[in-house]
């Protein structure tokens, strides 16, 4: 019988499921159980070519239509995600093995955000009237055209969400391929937008590996590239996306801080650190994975870190009562263990977990080591994984400059009750997402992305509308023209 995870095609183009069996089969496994319950085809060069070309057709009537009519559209989409979020919470589970517990108010809700918020901004874009005496400039803010979306795989739906809804807002139209790791929700979105009224071909889907991801980002016809994915992939794709003189948005990995003085309420900054390296099995992008605690409270720390890490619920992530899931891959499990490994011989000190849980599934325990210096591998290196790892620091100096000695940017905590550190420290720090007496929130209001290494331009919030648009200006001369001959 048919898993009910098994979506009716492998890709969604011009408004409809499209199959071509050519492609590469691509097995979906189920994170929990390690069982096969869907299979999708990599999209064939004819796939790709229906895709873009549909795309490109659309994208010229969707852009003719007002914002209000755009908007509207966006924003039933959102009310019928949210009327569907037990069922797109269940499929997002399926897709990456997360808890219900965080799919049913982490995934379709925060997609759903998304679609409402860029809906609601479709109608205000507008340009400016800049009087230059009896002449003036007036200035148009455009869609960009054709744009390719291509996501990576802890937040399937939220991602295809957040990249497609500012896009469509514009008036863009989207190619979007999941991570072939998960690649089920996107297609519902897609589903949805057409059945919320979206043209066909204004939002597409296609399967497949790297390969199906460099056709697209290739293809002259594409003006904009927006990825979510590593720092080695975001280096090849914007080098490609640079060599069509395309727009890119790189959202990108990160090994970011979270800095913890003495006087921080204890409680709030485990809470902090479990939000910032527990939640999703620890495969988040902004993850404070470089938790800095000032020497003076390591051990209480430490202490109440290990006791409510214990509280954690390993099991069926389709009980709501599971609050920690599988890893999304046996692949993605054995490179976290192996960076466990290597955090035991390069002599950090396990406070708990440190193996893989005795379970069925890609289950690792959520790990914490101590005493980790900053050379050490798991404090440089980007883990994707229930990894924490605790340093030791002394002065405020001190740890803004070992916070900052790393190639990513992507986000930064502080935890403390002086306001005057807290925005000091923050005013340091080289990260792009920053958060003071918190971690982790990420609300479609505020703008999200890194510096350095981890990205360039920002999804979510009024800027996200900067990277998928453009800015006409007209110059009008009301007099006559005089030229030198
Ligand atoms: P990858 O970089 O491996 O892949 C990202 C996407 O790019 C996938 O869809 C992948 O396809 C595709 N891809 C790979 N090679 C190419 C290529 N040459 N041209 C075009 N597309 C390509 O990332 P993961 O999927 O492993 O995701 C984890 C990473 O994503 C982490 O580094 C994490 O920090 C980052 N991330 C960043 C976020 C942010 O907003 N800053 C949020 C979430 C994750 P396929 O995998 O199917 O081969």
């Amino acid at each position: 019988m048919t898993h009910p995870a098994q979506p009716k095609a492998s890709h969604f183009i011009n408004g409809e499921y499209v199959e071509d069996t050519a492609g590469t089969p691509i097995p979906v496994i189920y994170a929990a159980t390690g069982e096969q319950i869907a299979t999708v085809h990599a999209a064939t060069p004819a796939i790709v070519e229906q895709a873009l070309s549909t795309a490109k057709a659309a994208q010229k009537e969707w852009a003719k239509m007002t914002g209000t009519e755009r908007g509207r559209i966006l924003r039933r989409a959102a009310d019928i995600m949210r009327e569907r979020n037990r069922d797109l919470s269940v499929l997002e589970t399926y897709d990456t093995g997360k808890p219900l517990q965080e799919t049913l108010v982490a995934d379709a809700t925060s997609g759903a955000d998304a679609l409402e918020y860029f809906g609601g901004l479709a109608a205000s874009l507008t340009g400016e009237h800049i009087p230059l005496g009896e002449d003036w400039v007036y200035t148009k803010r455009e869609a960009l055209g054709l744009c390719v979306g291509i996501g990576a795989w802890n937040y399937p739906t939220q991602i295809a969400c957040w990249k497609g809804a500012p896009a469509l807002a514009c008036g863009n139209s989207m190619v979007f391929k999941p991570s072939e790791t998960t690649p089920l929700c996107a297609l519902k979105v897609a589903e949805i937008l057409i059945e919320a009224g979206a043209p066909a071909g204004v939002f597409n889907v296609v399967q497949g590996m790297g390969e199906v991801g460099g056709a697209l980002v290739t293809d002259p016809r594409v003006d904009k590239v927006s990825l979510t994915g590593s720092v080695p992939t975001g280096k090849k794709v914007y080098a490609a996306a640079a060599a069509g003189m395309k727009h890119v948005t790189m959202e990108l990995g990160g090994k970011s801080p979270l800095i913890i003085f003495d006087d921080a309420d204890i409680d709030n900054a485990v809470g902090g650190a479990i939000n910032g390296n527990f939640y999703s099995s620890g495969q988040v992008c902004s993850n404070g994975t470089r938790v800095f605690v000032q020497k003076g409270i390591k051990e209480k720390f430490l202490a109440r870190l290990a006791e409510r890490t214990g509280n954690a619920i390993l099991g069926d992530p389709m009980d709501e009562a599971t609050s920690f899931g599988p890893m999304v891959t046996e692949n993605q499990m054995n490179i976290v263990l192996g960076y466990i490994e290597k955090g035991k011989e390069e002599g950090a000190r396990v406070i708990c977990g440190g193996a893989r849980a005795d379970m069925d599934g890609y289950y690792i325990q959520p790990t914490v080591f101590a005493d980790v210096t900053d050379e050490m591998t798991i404090a440089r290196e980007e883990i994707f994984g229930p990894v924490m790892s605790v340093l030791d620091f002394e002065t405020e100096e001190e740890v803004v400059a070992r916070a900052n000695d790393t190639e990513f940017g992507l986000s930064a905590g502080v935890f403390t009750k002086d306001f005057t550190r807290a925005h000091r420290v923050i005013g340091n720090l080289e990260a792009g997402s920053c958060f003071i007496n918190s971690y982790n929130d990420a609300p479609v209001e505020a703008p999200f992305g890194g510096v350095k290494a981890s990205g360039v331009g920002r999804e979510n919030s009024k800027e996200a509308i900067k990277h998928f648009s453009q800015v006409k200006s007209v110059y009008v001369r009301m007099g006559d023209v005089e030229a030198a001959f």
